[in-house]
């Protein structure tokens, strides 16, 4: 795709990037591998460093970058605001765990030999990154990966060029040098041939099932490691006992942040048919009280969606939905006017063998399900193709913690969805994909935990 941005709040076209030419891409690959021979041996200190540099720089230009983000993908600035401080605290934590991460260890193995593992990084990385969070997503594959010693080359959304861009200059003027980071704007077949190259020692991707399994093949097919961070239908289940006005506002409000495109939004939320009627109603007097409008405007709740085809995409499940015999409360409509607006919708009577029980919904739609059983609703959350993140709300946090271990996902919460922060774990498992980011367990994806051992 070009690179160009369209915002879409309005339609109109702001600015366009220049691709890169095969031979630049060329050129990119051999300044990566050649950088790597030097970012490796850089004292763990400095590059730690260059981070703290980077999480300096992020809050000083949290509003200008967190305008871009605006801009480029319609996320409330409020939001983008805190985007971006997320981002920040992810290159700061790397910065100040990232010499402990590196630490030798010792083994004991019953014998007088000297054993010892060490974390060595494993040179060029390929990020293909998505537009949704176009700070956080690449931060937690960047900071990691730099902190470790590897370097970067970076293919952003085509979407959020200008954010591609801030992030380059970001780390070159932090001290990442200019060929331990590069950013390039390229095609798929571009990315292939990126994905093949023996200097590139493996691939991260976030993003849909199809861009996923493209580079999977490639780096499968070149015997290299990938990383998967795909999409989710995260279920959400509300137990009986909670305070149904409270939870059902805050629920509607986590599903129609960042206009309901998170990979890990509660996508189907489970609620007893004793509380149903009462939840579904609140869920739709905070759903209609929302102020759809310019994601620059303070007050704005939800933003026109990235893209017209992601809004075109989400309206056409909401009305295939209702086709298939679903009820719509609520919004699920595309607004006349230039750019990518949608109403916020909310749907019940959704069943299993509809299409919108099966397809994670890419946009601000909330569906609410009923159950009669604690067990059938864990049955129903776990009855998906997907498996990233869930959640269970229950004023009994034993009882819920209980509930929220049976569910086969990835990150499981207790009366809160998807609290993502630099020190746990993020990552899925079935087509929500494989292979873990932040904390320890990102820092691992691409490492080469080497022996050493001296008898
Ligand atoms: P894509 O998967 O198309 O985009 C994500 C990234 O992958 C972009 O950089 C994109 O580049 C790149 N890409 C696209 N196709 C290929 C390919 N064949 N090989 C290599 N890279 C590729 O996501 P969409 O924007 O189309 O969104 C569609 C769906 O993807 C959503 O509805 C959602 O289900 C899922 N998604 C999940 C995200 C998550 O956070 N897990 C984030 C975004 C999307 P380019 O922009 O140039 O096309």
């Amino acid at each position: 795709m070009a690179y160009r941005t369209e915002n879409p709040a309005t339609g109109v076209v702001e600015q366009e990037f220049t691709s890169l030419t095969d031979a630049d891409v060329a050129r990119a690959v051999e300044r990566a591998d050649a950088a790597f021979t030097s970012w490796r041996k850089t004292p763990a200190e400095q590059r730690a460093a260059a981070l703290a540099a980077v999480a300096d720089a992020f809050q000083e230009r949290g509003d200008e970058l967190a305008r871009v983000i605006s801009t480029e993908m319609g996320k409330p600035f409020a939001q983008a605001q805190g985007e971006v401080a997320l981002s920040s605290s992810i290159y700061r934590w790397y910065a100040d765990h990232g010499p402990a991460l590196l630490q030798e260890e010792t083994l004991d193995v019953g014998d007088s030999a000297k054993s010892v593992v060490v974390t060595d990084p494993v040179g060029v990385l390929m990020g293909v990154m998505p537009w949704n969070f176009p700070q956080y997503q690449v931060a937690r594959f960047a900071a990691p990966n730099l902190m470790l010693g590897n370097t970067i080359l970076l293919k952003h959304a085509s979407i959020c060029a200008r954010t591609a861009e801030l992030i380059e200059e970001i780390l070159h003027a932090a001290g990442i040098p200019e060929d331990a980071y590069i950013n390039l704007f390229v095609s798929t077949d571009q990315i292939t041939d990126v994905v093949a190259d023996p200097r590139v020692r493996g691939v991260s991707l976030t993003g849909s099932e199809g861009a996923g399994k493209a580079v999977a093949t490639t780096a499968a097919q070149n015997l290299k490691k990938s990383v998967l961070e795909l999409g989710g239908s995260d279920p959400l289940v509300v137990l009986d006992d909670v305070d149904v006005s409270k939870t059902a506002k805050t629920v509607a409000t986590a599903r129609m942040s960042n206009a309901g495109q998170a990979c890990n939004s509660p996508k189907r939320i489970f609620v007893p048919a004793g509380m149903f009627d009462e939840f579904v109603k609140v869920v739709v007097e905070t759903v209609e009280a929302m102020t759809v409008g310019n994601p620059l405007e303070d007050g704005t709740d939800v933003g026109p969606l990235s893209s017209v085809q992601g809004r075109d995409d989400a309206v056409a499940q909401v009305e295939r939905a209702v086709e298939q015999g679903a009820t719509l409360h609520t919004g699920g409509k595309a607004l006349d006017k230039d750019g990518a607006w949608m109403s916020p919708a909310v749907l019940t009577g959704v069943t299993r063998e509809m299409d919108a029980f099966k397809e994670e919904i890419f946009g601000p739609v909330a569906v609410v399900y009923s159950y009669d059983s604690v067990d059938e609703a864990v049955e129903l959350a776990n009855d998906s193709s997907f498996g990233l993140s869930g959640s269970v709300w229950s004023s009994d946090v034993a009882k819920a913690e209980e509930i929220a271990r049976q569910l086969e996902v990835g990150m499981t919460y207790v009366n809160e969805h998807g609290t993502t922060k630099a020190g746990l774990p993020f990552g899925g498992v079935r087509r929500s994909g494989y292979g873990r980011e932040l904390g320890r367990w990102g820092f691992g994806e691409f490492a080469n935990t080497k022996l050493v051992r001296v008898a």
